[in-house]
């Protein structure tokens, strides 16, 4: 199994290091031939908007979107959950997405980048311990469809930060900022 990550714009770079101390082939994205490569792909944080804009402009938001349908597991992670969702609030006119998870996506829901934060997310499917949740100028996924299961909310406040539909996966924090890879290892598996 090959792992790609989308390297656009963004943290791919923590997101392949991680891979790589599992031991997973990885293969970085920048052109659709580069699909062929890989059986599952990683969408990394960064801005929505930008990596939207290059997603157009490299000629990988359809044959993405149509390898999805088919077989390809994909992951958002922050910036990279905003392009999942179908509905984004917040985002500029137009904005590209890949629209794979039926959600409704806030960008920017915590205020500015000095409102970063981090906490404690408890994850029913990792049990103990929390995962450490890293949050960066991060959205929030207001509203979810049937067919998407919650996996993280963080403590006291509305929303969801992590969700499941199928072979998909988004979180609005950053796993790929800590040593934690249980998030990897989970999309891996999926
Ligand atoms: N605020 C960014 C956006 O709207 C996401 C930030 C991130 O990926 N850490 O795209």
């Amino acid at each position: 199994m090959t792992a790609g990550i989308l390297a656009l714009q963004g943290d791919f770079c923590e997101h392949e290091a991680i891979l790589q101390r599992l031991g997973v082939p990885t293969q970085q994205v920048r052109l659709p031939k580069h699909l062929d490569l890989v059986d599952r792909l990683i969408i990394p944080g960064g801005e929505s908007t930008t990596i939207g804009k290059l997603l157009v402009r490299f000629d990988l938001l359809e044959p993405i979107r149509q390898r999805a349908g088919r077989d390809l597991a994909i992951w958002g992670t922050c910036a990279g959950a905003i392009l999942m969702a179908r509905t984004i609030i917040g985002g500029i006119d137009g904005q590209p997405r890949l629209g794979l998870m039926d959600m409704a996506v806030r960008r920017n829901a915590y205020g500015r980048q000095v409102d970063s934060f981090e906490a404690a997310l408890p994850v029913a499917v990792f049990g103990q311990p929390p995962v450490h949740g890293v949050f960066i100028r991060a959205p929030i996924i207001e509203s979810v469809g049937a067919d998407v299961t919650v996996l993280a909310e963080v403590p006291g406040q509305q929303g969801v930060v992590a969700a499941q539909q199928g072979r998909h996966l988004a979180t609005t924090f950053h796993p790929e900022l800590t040593g934690d890879d249980r998030f990897h290892r989970y999309f891996l598996e999926l």
